[in-house]
């Protein structure tokens, strides 16, 4: 009835209420950040379950993380009330609902219900048995290496008999296939599964049990995903099958779809209105189609409608070094014929100023669908994005540190507030920035800098050559990395230490020249307790921060990562070099220590208020009043990794990162650049972003705070070396405004750190930050 709306739908505009009210039959809403994809999501579910079209558990809403599914959760329950939401079972995460669909069909997989699901060090320990049993070198094999080839082939979906030849070949002088298919049988014998499982194993009994799918089938009424430009192939297969059902078998029992034909009409010629018809799907030239596995059921048979609603934003794909596939988005017309494709072009949450940055910026992207957004805000109190420079992280830090609390004077909470950076090492200089000011943060999406493994082991051989009695220390590193010193040995050990009272380690050297260890192990124990012993005495005579890195090296620690395979490591030996350098600004290595544990003291706690600091991945989907946005230099961010890759992908991948970051902030946007960073263990001069370049000047302020250089006559004076970066790329102003502030400050001062000239710099340098934050007292 027209009469009475719910208050769920009001407040929504048209093409909103659209997606919302199209419940039958399948939906794609492909817009912009911030126009209220998430939120039809969640009022589609609200509507779904107050007009009684399904129950809660008749459902299956998958979110990006599990925090997603907790908030909206709630949201729904604010909207028609908490008892309605109650068990709704399916909503969360591919990997959740992943694990709940496998627990309860875990025999047509071979598995016992109470199967384990097995972490990264467990699978990679497993691997390396395997690769041994085989009788190969699991030097020249590493275990790592193979761990990520099978999480790739388990994002693609593809089982041992189903990867490529060639890819099989790669690996252990071509036993790939062989070694996959043993992996698979001992998880089995193991009653285990890895976190790739937890979507390939429903794939498989979905497509072996027909029956097991049909009871799905039956079972969900609706199925709705969020951030559908991030899904992988192996999930995209997932859903197809749950959500695609043959027309030549018509389920019984199920309620026969209503198509709702008037409105998925309208809601057709309203999209191509707009803007569907200039925007036709296509799929980008570098983006070849990556062939799905066939769907069983799928052959000539025209599928049936099904009620499935998946938003999403190809603009926002920043996961395809994880195997994501933007194309799952941009084919869902033909994966589900008839799709009401709705565009929603309002954007809601950020500034014209803020909106306006981030579409000029995304432009430059080729590889893109393209798609208008617009805003009725028109504040002409609103602020531009504000761009400024600082001369390396410990003084952007500094800088934003002081902008955090003048915007907390300006009565801001500090929950509104984020900073979100390019690589997880740049949370150090952060971290001890707020730690020294008391400002309280927390760090979203992974743990704090000084609780991340590496740093933790890094501490660990510091605090024993600092403190040779740490024996909590001495243990979480004495096999790190590994050297074959069992658990009976540790043991040995910790017997020895307690009889003769002395500390672990001095009995580890006793332990050492005695005969009651086997060869192998007492070899190991005597190099560690060499080790430790050359360390200590180093400490006397060797500055400390060379002496942390030789520790690091000569431990085999670096080492350890390098020779790691896996998508993690390169962050970790980079958090490695990041910790070095914080050292540099302590007199010595217990000084330093003391520093950390203050650090680890501190606490953080969901209810505080508090400033948030989380990568750039991790910040997807969510919104603040205010962002900070740090290291905007090539190199970091495009990141190098990118940059090596070479062609346009990699770079395009960054650039959408640009785009979510700074379509995340509402109303204050700030981004920085650094003139010094310390790359692979050097200082260096850096190149501040092109995406900065990018950024049209009708909407952007160069904001003169943190600088030594006391103000510049004219920001868009044009560059001198902006044609040094490499021509091709298209720059508007012919050359890069950034430039002169990069070159300004390089030009003024030596590379090296710490010069007398950097310190000058350093002291006209908050006097300036003075002026433009407000000083702070004290
Ligand atoms: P992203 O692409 O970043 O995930 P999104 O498209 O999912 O963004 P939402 O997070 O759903 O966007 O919405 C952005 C903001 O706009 C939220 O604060 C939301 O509450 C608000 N919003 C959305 N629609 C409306 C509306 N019709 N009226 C008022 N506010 C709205
Ligand atoms: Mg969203």
């Amino acid at each position: 009835g027209q009469h009475s709306t719910p208050d769920y739908l009001k407040g929504l505009n048209p093409e909103q209420r659209l997606a919302v009210e199209t419940t039958e039959g399948p939906v794609l809403v492909l817009a912009g950040a911030g126009t209220g994809k998430t939120r039809v999501l969640t009022t589609r579910i609200a509507h779904i379950l107050a007009t009684g079209k399904a129950f809660p558990s008749q459902i299956l809403a998958v979110t990006f993380t599990n925090k997603a599914a907790r908030e909206m959760k709630q949201r729904i329950g604010l909207l028609i009330g908490e008892g309605n939401v109650e068990g709704m079972p399916w909503l969360g995460t591919f990997h959740s609902i992943g694990v709940k669909l496998l627990r309860r069909h875990a025999e047509l997989a071979g598995l016992k219900s109470d199967f384990t699901i097995l972490d990264t060090d467990d699978v990679v320990r497993l691997i390396k048995q395997l690769i041994q049993a085989e009788g190969l070198d699991d030097k020249r094999w590493p275990a790592k290496q193979f761990a990520q080839m099978i999480d790739n082939w388990k994002n693609k979906g593809l089982g041992p008999d189903e990867i490529a030849e060639g890819d099989a070949r790669s690996f252990g002088n071509g036993k790939g296939r062989q070694l996959y298919k043993a992996y698979q049988e001992r998880l089995q014998t193991l009653n285990s599964c890895d976190f790739g499982d937890l979507l390939c194993h429903p794939i498989r009994i979905f497509r072996a049990y027909p029956d097991v799918l049909k009871e799905y089938h039956r079972k969900f009424k609706y199925i709705l995903v969020d951030e559908y430009q991030d899904t992988n192939t192996a999930q995209y297969v997932w859903l197809r099958l749950l959500a695609q059902r043959p027309q030549s078998s018509p389920l019984e029992g199920e309620v026969p779809a209503k198509r709702a034909e008037g409105v998925a009409a309208e809601g057709t010629a309203r999209s191509s209105n707009t803007s569907a018809s200039s925007t036709a799907p296509r799929t980008p030239p570098d983006r070849a189609s990556p062939g799905h596995p066939p769907l069983k059921g799928e052959g000539n048979r025209r599928p049936a409608p099904v009620n499935i609603c998946c938003v999403g934003d190809d603009d926002q794909s920043i996961y395809g070094w994880r195997g994501a596939e933007v194309d799952n988005i941009l084919r869902f017309d033909k994966d589900f014929p008839g799709a009401t494709i709705i565009r929603l072009e309002r954007n809601y949450r950020s500034t014209a100023h803020i909106l306006g940055a981030a579409s000029h910026l995304i432009a430059y992207n080729e590889g893109r669908f393209g798609k208008t957004l617009f805003t009725d805000r028109n504040d002409p109190e609103d602020d531009k994005v504000h761009v400024h420079a600082a001369w390396d992280s410990e003084e952007e830090a500094r800088a934003i540190g002081e902008a955090i609390e003048a915007y907390q004077r300006q009565k801001h909470n500090l929950n509104d507030m984020a900073i979100l950076v390019r690589a997880s090492f740049q949370m150090r200089a952060f971290e001890d920035r707020f730690i020294t000011l008391g400002l309280s943060y927390r760090v979203i999406g992974g743990p704090r800098f000084y609780e991340r493994l590496e740093i933790r082991d890094a501490l660990a051989f510091f605090r024993v050559v600092a403190n040779s009695g740490d024996d909590l220390a001495f243990e979480r590193i004495v096999n790190v990395p590994k050297r074959g010193l069992g658990e009976a040995t540790i043991r040995q050990i910790h017997d020895t230490a307690r009889a003769l009272r002395i500390p672990m380690l001095e009995a580890a050297a006793t332990l050492a020249e005695s005969d009651e260890l086997k060869p192998k192990p007492r070899a190991a124990l005597r190099e560690v307790a060499a080790n430790f012993e050359r360390w200590q005495k180093a400490l006397e005579t060797t500055p400390h921060t060379e002496l942390a890195e030789t520790i690091l090296e000569e431990s085999g620690y670096t080492d350890m990562w390098k020779n790691d395979r896996s998508a993690d490591s390169p962050g970790r030996l980079e958090n490695l070099k990041e910790l070095i350098r914080s050292m540099e600004e302590y007199e010595s290595l217990r000084s330093f220590l003391e520093h950390v544990a203050l650090v680890m003291e501190a606490e953080q706690g969901e209810s505080l208020d508090a400033v948030s600091i989380m990568t750039l991945h991790s910040a997807k989907g969510l919104e603040f009043e205010t962002v900070f946005l740090p290291g905007w230099e090539e190199g970091l961010f495009p990141h190098q990794r990118a940059l090596d890759e070479g062609g346009r992908s990699g770079l395009e991948e960054e650039r959408r990162l640009a785009y979510v970051g700074l379509t995340r902030a509402k109303k204050n946007l700030h981004i920085w650049f650094v003139s010094n960073r310390l790359i692979h263990g050097l200082w260096q001069s850096t190149i501040p972003s092109r995406f900065l370049d990018e950024l049209p000047e009708t909407h952007v302020d160069v904001a003169d705070s943190g600088n030594s250089y006391g103000g510049y006559g004219n920001p868009y004076g044009g560059g001198s070396f902006a044609s040094g970066r490499g021509g091709g790329r298209k720059n508007p102003y012919g050359a890069s405004r950034f430039d002169n502030i990069g070159a300004e400050n390089s030009g003024s001062f030596s590379n090296t750190y710490a010069t007398p000239g950097w310190q000058r710099a350093q002291a006209n340098r908050t006097e300036a930050t003075d002026r433009n934050w407000g000083t702070r007292s004290g």
